[in-house]
């Protein structure tokens, strides 16, 4: 595995306004610093206890961002040092957020997960519910946390015109929460969309930011 080539491979592919999470979960440490060695620093990870542990063995610099579902239990492990948080699916997820970045004394950027996929899940918001969320207008009180923006994952399939509209709808849907509710805000900012296998099309579709794991570091052993 070539983890400087693929990964130079990929910046390629971006352009210079598209963010790269290069998602780590289920590698060792090494992994991570031969990545780390070529200049990358922004790591994805989706458990709490394995991202805690690697924090705790890889240099200060590095910017973790969780992409994993987060249980509201377990928000305050990651609060002191996580980075960005980008699957926030509940209201209640978002006041437990702000709690523990409050007691951290600092202020935790996320984003919304919006479903967009064909696929059942429990997880995200669906457009109705997160506008409805965001016009009642409690989240403002939250001042702990800042929400930069949406994240959304296509539906896994091989048809290329399916995902290209979940999404240009997920594009869409940022524009018009950005008219709605982040008009002054230039923090408001990111769509976060595209994986290993998706990620040109997330790309030309208005992505900010892909997370990408496989396509950098090979096959995850679960
Ligand atoms: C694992 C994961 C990724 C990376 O997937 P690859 O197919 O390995 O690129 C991206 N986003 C989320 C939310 C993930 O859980």
């Amino acid at each position: 595995m070539d983890i400087q080539n693929n990964l130079k491979e990929v910046l390629a592919d971006l352009p210079l306004n598209v963010k790269l999470v290069a998602v780590s979960k289920f590698h060792p440490v090494e992994m991570i610093e031969e990545a780390y060695k070529a200049g990358q620093r922004i790591f994805g990870e989706s458990k709490v206890q394995e991202l805690s542990d690697k924090y705790e063995k890889l240099p200060k610099d590095i910017e973790w961002h969780f992409i994993g579902h987060l249980q509201t239990n377990k928000v305050k492990y990651i609060a002191p040092f996580v980075a960005m948080i980008h699957a926030v699916d509940t209201y209640k997820l978002l006041v437990e957020i702000n709690k523990q970045a409050s007691k951290a004394n600092r202020i935790i950027p996320c984003l919304l997960e919006i479903h967009i996929a064909k696929e059942e899940s429990k997880y995200g918001f669906t457009f109705n519910s997160c506008k409805e969320m965001l016009a009642a207008g409690e989240w403002k009180e939250l001042t702990n946390i800042r929400i930069e923006g949406i994240m959304g994952m296509a539906t896994n399939t091989d048809d290329e015109t399916q995902i290209e509209k979940e999404f240009k709808s997920l594009k869409e849907f940022f524009t018009e929460l950005k008219n709605l509710y982040f008009k002054d805000e230039d923090s408001f900012r990111e769509i976060s969309m595209g994986m290993s296998h998706d990620y040109p099309i997330a790309v030309r579709s208005g992505s900010t930011m892909v997370r990408i794991g496989s396509k950098i570091f090979g096959e995850r052993i679960y």
